[in-house]
């Protein structure tokens, strides 16, 4: 039975991407070694980080100004490295407290700087996203969350203000276009809609690495990774490797463009069964609706168990809330095809007539 992956992460990847990657795991592009027990320094390796940088920049439309980093340690390292590299202690940092994540990124930059939340939606439990702030005249950057990976909410757009916005893209990254230059730094870790966990994409302008003037381990200093081109140390080959099958299935597609067109669709398909249908409802506000992670409850009490076991009947896997939030979130990332969101709503529907 095929299964439909609606897993919010590590998260579903494209067929073909899966299939190259095993191979490249037994043979890679035919030189008889598997990318696995390669050196990094081979010209095989050197070319997957290339093709995988110029990617990066053809589908998002980089200028030189920016530099593209394959670092390791997740997204939640971005947390402190961010604040470590570009604030100065007696500076200002605004952030935007959207959810866990954004939470999370707020606690740890406490440590480097100022850090003022000029907005949060805690209060209503993350169920929408803030769009009234003042920001300080002499902040340094804004922090926001562009996709609330638990609560499936979504900045619509990237908010027009005074200071350089630096983001956590890690759940909405290359799913939709957006204006590079609004941003100085934006992270993302690959496991929700680029590859396998293991490896993040920082991309930041030049202008700001070395910026802070704190001592900084040398493994945690933008500027050590820029000047190897991510090879300081050794790189997650096999994250990288893989991250550059999904880019280029991304191009091949038509890139964001393409990708805004998907989601859109498997958004609006599934938030209008949501809407129609007696037994569901969101727990966001409408406006702020994620398209990557779409989170909704059972209207009557004591049905969700039947609903998880309808779901698991019809190979629907992953829909079960984050504990936090509890009823169902499904995660409809850049790979997962309308298909499996045309499944997932006949199930519903089912349900609908059995329960209602
Ligand atoms: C999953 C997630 C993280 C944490 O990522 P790690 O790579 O596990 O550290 C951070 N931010 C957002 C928005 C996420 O979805």
């Amino acid at each position: 039975m095929k299964i439909h992956n609606f897993s919010a992460g590590p998260a579903i990847l494209p067929k073909s991407v899966m299939e190259e990657a095993a191979q490249a795991c037994i043979d890679f592009n035919g030189i008889g070694l598997s990318l696995l027990e390669m050196s990094h320094r081979s010209p095989a390796f050197e070319a997957v980080m290339e093709e995988s940088e110029q990617l990066i920049r053809d589908i998002i439309g980089l200028s030189d100004e920016f530099a593209v980093l394959f670092l390791s340690g997740g997204a939640s390292s971005q947390f402190f490295m961010v604040p470590m590299n570009i604030l100065n202690e007696d500076e200002i940092a605004s952030y935007t407290d959207t959810g866990t994540w954004a939470a999370g990124a707020i606690k740890e930059a406490k440590a480097f700087g100022n850090i003022e939340v000029v907005a949060s939606s805690k209060e209503d439990n993350y169920t929408h996203i803030p769009k009234q702030f003042d920001i300080h005249p002499e902040s340094r950057y804004l922090h926001i969350t562009t996709n609330n990976t638990i609560y499936g909410t979504e900045w619509q757009n990237i908010p027009d203000v005074h200071v350089p916005i630096v983001a956590d893209m890690s759940s909405n990254f290359l799913s939709r276009p957006f204006d590079i230059e609004k941003f100085d730094l934006i992270y993302a870790g690959a496991q929700k809609n680029l590859g396998p966990a293991g490896v993040t994409i920082v991309i930041l302008r030049k202008s700001i690495i070395g910026r802070a003037n704190r001592y900084i381990p040398t493994m945690l200093q933008y500027g050590t990774h820029e000047s190897k081109g991510s090879m300081y140390n050794t790189p997650p080959v096999f994250p990288i490797y893989v991250s550059m099958l999904t880019l280029r299935w991304i191009k091949q597609l038509g890139g964001l463009e393409a990708m805004d067109r998907r989601n859109a669709e498997k958004a609006s398909t599934l938030y209008n069964e949501i809407d129609r249908n007696t037994l569901f409802k969101g727990t966001t506000a409408v406006e702020d609706r994620s398209r990557m992670n779409v989170t909704f409850v059972a209207t009557k009490d004591g049905l969700d168990k039947t609903f998880m076991e309808m779901l698991k009947s019809a190979g629907i896997d992953g829909l079960k809330g984050h504990r936090s939030v509890g009823g169902f979130r499904a995660s409809i990332y850049n790979a997962l095809d309308l298909e499996s969101v045309n499944a997932l709503v006949e199930v519903m529907k089912a349900f609908e007539q059995q329960y209602a």
